[in-house]
């Protein structure tokens, strides 16, 4: 089969990849129905993370089970599937209070961008949809496998309730279905950071109410500006640098929230500012698996539709072009169908 492969920076190729196959007896594999490029691809593919040798691309999937291994009890051939980023066995203590993304036996799918995928811990690992969906929900139950659930773990992690006042920083996928999360969960304010007009008009179409276009210290300030000078409630930091990072903590209300699941590169708090924050801090690689059963329904109920952040669709043999597109942020999100 040929899948993505990434060579160096801005060098992704579609090429023969071997064939997946189970090899654990708790593995499935499924054949891919729709993947996409991430917002995290594009830290290897601009060279910032190093990639040291040609590595296969691609954390983000859903598809029809075609074969699954001997120990497999729960998930089925034919069955339409999602799953994490994170495989897990969501039996180990750390799955059982809900933290899959750091399963004991946690083991990272990344090899998605392509027509096969193998996926361990199959039962653990795997949501079936209560049938095969309908192409138009495809996008929207893709999205579940990280962009959604990364977004809706930063607006549980913050603690967004009816009525509060949330600030969403970072206008990628994850920032935008930030927003959409912060909706559903009955924010009541939500600020959008955002400079780009196509993002702000959809982050207006998913829920936010107010657009801030400033960055950094000027962003705090406006911030402070529209919640009578005590800041928000609830800080979603979807980015992942130090800007957006100390943005998010001092844009905060004392005794508010931070829910931050940009992946850093390079961030550094400095403990003293920290202390006088007086801010809850809570992230990281989000426990996607957690969310998966409730957002699952609330798609295939029409509730909620978070394909919306998909502004480009291509051929999965297109895939460097996807990449290029979300690169030069002509797309928010590239979907690739194989
Ligand atoms: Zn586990």
């Amino acid at each position: 089969m040929r899948g993505a492969v990434l060579y160096g920076p801005r060098d992704v190729r579609f090429e023969e990849r071997d064939t997946p196959r189970i090899i654990k007896s708790t593995d499935a594999i499924i054949r891919i129905s729709a993947t996409c490029v991430c917002g995290s691809d594009l830290w290897p593919y601009r060279g910032i993370s190093p990639v040291t040798q040609p590595t296969p691309m691609g954390h983000e999937y859903c598809g029809i089970v075609e074969e699954v291994g001997s120990a497999v009890r729960s998930i089925k051939p034919g069955q339409f599937v999602i799953g994490s980023f994170f495989a897990s066995d969501n039996t180990c203590p750390n799955c059982q209070v809900g933290y899959q993304s750091s399963c004991q036996h946690a083991e990272f799918v990344g090899t998605a961008q392509a027509p096969l995928l193998r996926v361990p811990l199959a039962d653990g690992t795997l949501v079936a949809t209560p049938d095969v969906p309908p192409d138009n929900l495809i996008p929207s139950l893709l999205a579940l496998s990280d962009v959604m659930g990364t977004g809706w773990f930063a607006a549980d992690a913050a603690n967004v309730k009816p009525g509060t006042t949330v600030t969403v920083v970072g206008d990628g996928a994850v920032g935008l279905l930030a927003v959409l999360s912060a909706k559903h969960r009955g924010a009541e304010r939500i600020i959008a950071v955002s400079r780009h007009p196509s993002r702000q008009k959809l982050a207006r179409e998913l829920g936010a109410t107010d657009i801030v276009t400033e960055r950094g210290d000027e962003c705090v300030a406006r911030i402070k500006d529209l919640t009578r000078g005590v800041g928000a409630d609830a800080v979603l930091e979807c980015v992942g640098t130090q800007e957006s990072m100390m943005q998010a903590i001092q844009s905060t209300r004392r005794g508010g929230y931070v829910g931050y699941v940009g992946v850093p590169h390079g961030v550094e708090l400095n403990g003293e500012k920290l202390f006088y924050a007086h801010v809850h801090l809570h992230g990281g690689p989000a426990p996607v698996r957690r969310f998966l059963p409730k957002l699952v329904d609330l798609v295939w109920n029409g509730k909620i539709n978070p394909g919306k952040v998909f502004d480009l669709t291509l051929p999965l043999e297109q895939v460097a072009e996807g990449y290029r597109a979300m690169d030069e942020r002509r797309a928010i999100k590239t979907l690739l169908r194989p």
